[in-house]
């Protein structure tokens, strides 16, 4: 949109007014927030009435993505970006004596989701907006984000994330537009006179399920679309009367009970717990979504059997499966057609992406409880079930045993990633070496059935968050150097490869990444009292803490170099700031243990004066989207150091390259195609490979014990560990000890390790070598064009979802 600095101080002053009933100037910054959020709210509006009414006019296809998390981070600041007025408001704000980024602060992030898979999803909504792509999302509004992280005493800390005290100038409630969600209860099929068998559900709970839309603004497109997010409330207390009565206590419990469907956000995104609680969050988002796309596609007056032609859904990992079950009901109880019917538009519509092939990440129901929780769908689950196994039985090329391990339903599981497969048309990995570990590994059987409906999409990142926002210095020197062409087309960011050796643009780059880092030292002082120098390294690995992703492997890199220093006066090494972000599950008792050695780790190393200032190393807590923005874009060095196979994809490397760091990684996830990008000159790799680590899970002869007693460095490090020379660390070192060596260490910590040392000496002796570092570092910024989100959305449009771009 355009406005005139004249115009918004006026608006801005005119909001100031019929909020507070006060003047600018006399208002606090947070007052000034809500009042600027308000006004941005305005804006949008118009566009977003509009983008509707352009989308029915047009009979566009609509794409629904359906995801347990998203994990947005602020939007001030990106929806002003988008609306194209960011330098017009911050220049009128300027004038006002105001400092916008001190205003931006005051927002909460919004922190529904873990890490990656909601950040993903967040990613896909501001790319498919600034594509014109017609694509909403369909979640969870929780009460309670992902709790905050505090490190007191080196141990996390976990408090509750109430980030709806203040009011969320973003979002609109619509009550109006409220659904009943029925849990419980009893189903059965009755026959009828004429044979017919009618479904009959009885006894339920009903929940009402009230959406809360947020806008999702589209990058200078006028395009604005919606973020659904349903609130569970209690309907009216003469709709399913408490089991005790409509006594006001049992009233008030009931009413607990309801809410408590979208109260918090589990803390976890490997393992599924919670388990009851967590199968009714699933069901409640996915039924409310499902029957409103249901209901406005009716309004259209389009027959039935058209549905999948103008409606798309994707299933975000497995956690909304139970939308295929759910349109088959509403299909056939509700709006009356035949099973085969309803089967085939349920394909039609359905799409579903797999994020993960560790094995505790699978979910699967036990039938009882989803008998007990959700009658009428399990009856439908089993019927899906009964005729996948039947349509076999003709066929004598395929092996029974094949059928019962790819059934849906088999030892009292409902198995979820079996039924979003056999329910939808496409399945997608995340990377190329995702997808093709799970046509050959995980889901191989699935593959030789339906080969045609397994296709890779490799995941991205908003370019506009994760360099615009972040990096707005870095962000001016492209335009100033390549034109700004980039921020509409990504991949012109190829345009900078040319200036890989020029002298003015190298320093400029080196200028910027200082200033970054000088910011972040101030921040690192400022929260944890540790000086750290932004002319040593900037070594960086932030991502939720999990023994796969071996934030291990790096402290024992770290604890290996200070044994070296005290020990060994011919140890030299530049100086180096190692940070780190994580949360760990509050279940996940190892990766508390982890924090906890690498804080110990900290207090020991940046306090020894025998380290002379060589290393330091930082733990930041509360990681989270807003961190990250202010972490990624002072980083020299990306740690993406997982074990191969284990990292469907990654999404934080693309941000690292994108903003210059060099990537430090194995050969899993996205790393290899990062390589095929950047090419090898301009990436340092290590560490075992896909073929060694499937040969080691399948066929044993891995022994940690025996490089402990080969590898001198190993056993130092180990034993320093257990024998009291890392303070504090007596429970953790040993337990780590323990995994390490009598577990015979799962994810090759040990096994990597001297590949690892290795690459670090690598990187180091690139890093003395300035013009080498900026070239690489050009070279990365330059290539990173293809991971934008961007890219990836089009492609799920046009391979997937079969949606067309609006043109603006
Ligand atoms: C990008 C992002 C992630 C994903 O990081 P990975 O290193 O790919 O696991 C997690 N959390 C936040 C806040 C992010 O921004």
């Amino acid at each position: 949109m355009i406005i005139s600095k004249a115009q918004f101080k006026k608006d801005f002053q005119k909001k100031m007014l019929s909020l507070y009933s006060q003047e600018v100037e006399d208002s606090s910054n947070s007052e000034k927030y809500f009042a600027l959020g308000y006004l941005v709210k305005d804006y949008i509006s118009e566009n977003w009435a509009k983008t509707a009414r352009k989308y029915e006019k047009y009979g566009e296809k609509q794409v629904y993505y359906f995801s347990i998390e998203f994990l947005l981070g602020r939007l001030l600041g990106s929806n002003l970006l988008n609306l194209g007025i960011r330098n017009t408001v911050n220049d009128a704000l300027t004038e006002m004596g105001i400092d916008l980024n001190d205003i931006e602060k005051i927002e909460v992030d919004p922190g529904l989701g873990n890490g990656g898979l909601g950040r993903l999803a967040a990613c896909f909504m501001d790319s498919m907006a600034s594509n014109g792509i017609p694509g909403h999302g369909n979640g969870i509004r929780y009460k309670y984000g992902l709790f905050q992280q505090k490190i007191v005493g080196g141990y996390q800390i976990e408090l509750p994330e109430n980030w709806l005290r203040d009011a969320n100038v973003w979002e609109v409630r619509k009550p109006d537009h409220a659904v009943k969600v029925r849990f419980y209860g009893d189903a059965w099929m009755k026959p009828e006179e004429d044979g017919e068998l009618t479904p009959i559900h009885t006894g339920y709970q009903e929940v009402l399920a009230v959406p809360y839309d947020t806008p999702l603004v589209g990058y200078e497109n006028k395009t604005i679309n919606t973020l659904r997010l349903w609130s569970a409330e209690i309907d009216s207390v003469d709709s399913g009367i408490p089991a005790g009565g409509s006594s006001f206590r049992n009233v008030l419990s009931y009413k607990r009970e309801i809410e408590s469907i979208s109260e918090v956000l589990y803390p976890d995104d490997s393992n599924y717990e919670g388990r009851l609680l967590r199968l009714k969050q699933e069901y409640f988002f996915v039924s409310a979504g499902v029957q409103t796309i249901l209901k406005q596609f009716k309004e259209l007056g389009l027959p039935l059997s058209e549905f999948g032609e103008k409606v798309a859904i994707h299933i975000n990992d497995t956690h909304p499966a139970v939308a295929i079950p759910e349109l088959m009901r509403l299909l056939m109880d509700e709006e009356g057609l035949e099973w085969e019917e309803a089967w085939r538009i349920t394909q039609a519509t359905m799409s579903y992406t797999n994020h993960t092939i560790m094995s505790e990440a699978l979910e699967k129901w036990p039938i009882d409880m989803m008998k007990q929780l959700l009658p009428r769908i399990l009856l439908i689950i089993q019927e899906i079930d009964r005729r996948y196994r039947e349509s076999f039985v003709l066929s004598t090329d395929i092996n029974p045993s094949v059928i019962e391990r790819t059934a849906i339903i088999s030892d009292g599981y409902v198995k979820m990633a079996h039924l979003c497969i056999i329910g939808s048309h496409s399945i997608n990995g995340v990377a190329k070496l995702h997808t093709e570990l799970l046509k050959k590994q995980e889901l191989k059987e699935f593959y030789q059935l339906y080969p045609y409906k397994f296709n890779n999409k490799t995941n991205g990142i908003t370019h506009r968050r994760w360099l615009m926002l972040a990096n707005p210095e870095l962000a001016a020197l492209l335009d100033k150097t390549i034109g700004d062409s980039w921020r509409r087309n990504p991949q012109d960011l190829k345009l900078l490869k040319r200036y890989k050796r020029d002298d003015n643009v190298q320093s400029e780059i080196q200028r910027i990444k200082l200033a970054n880092k000088t910011r972040l030292a101030e921040y690192i002082k400022a929260k944890n009292g540790i000086t750290v120098d932004p002319n040593s390294i900037f070594d960086i690995q932030v991502k939720r803490l999990h023994a796969y992703k071996r934030q291990l492997l790096n402290a024992l890199h770290i604890l290996y170099q200070y044994i070296e220093l005290v020990t060994n006066p011919e140890f030299d090494m530049l100086p180096r700031t190692y940070i780190f972000g994580a949360k760990a599950a509050p279940g996940y008792y190892y990766a508390k243990e982890i924090i906890k050695f690498i804080n110990a780790l900290g207090e020991q190393v940046n306090n020894d004066p025998r380290v002379k200032d060589k290393i330091k190393v930082v733990f930041l807590e509360n990681y989270g989207v807003t961190l990250a923005e202010m972490i990624i874009p002072a980083a020299e060095v990306s740690e993406q150091i997982s074990t191969t196979t284990k990292e469907a994809s990654g999404t934080s490397n693309m941000k690292f390259m994108m903003n210059g760091a060099i990537t430090l990684a194995t050969l899993d996830g996205a790393n290899v195609e990062i390589l095929e990008e950047v090419g090898a000159p301009n990436i340092v790799i290590f560490g075992m490979s896909e073929q060694e680590v499937l040969n080691y899970y399948r066929n044993g002869g891995y022994n940690s014990r025996e490089l402990y007693n080969s590898d001198p460095r190993i056993k130092a490090v180990l034993d320093s560990l257990v024998n009291g020379f890392i303070k504090d660390i007596a429970t953790e070192g040993r337990d780590i000890f323990m995994s390490l060596i009598d577990y015979n260490d799962e994810f090759f910590v040990l096994k990597d390790f001297d590949s690892y040392l290795a690459a670090q000496k690598r990187l180091e002796d690139l890093y003395k070598d300035r013009f080498t570092w900026n070239k690489m570092a050009i070279e990365n910024i330059s290539s990173s064009g293809v991971f934008s989100a961007d890219v990836t959305v089009k492609q799920y449009a046009a391979g997937i979802w079969d949606t067309r771009m609006i043109e603006r």
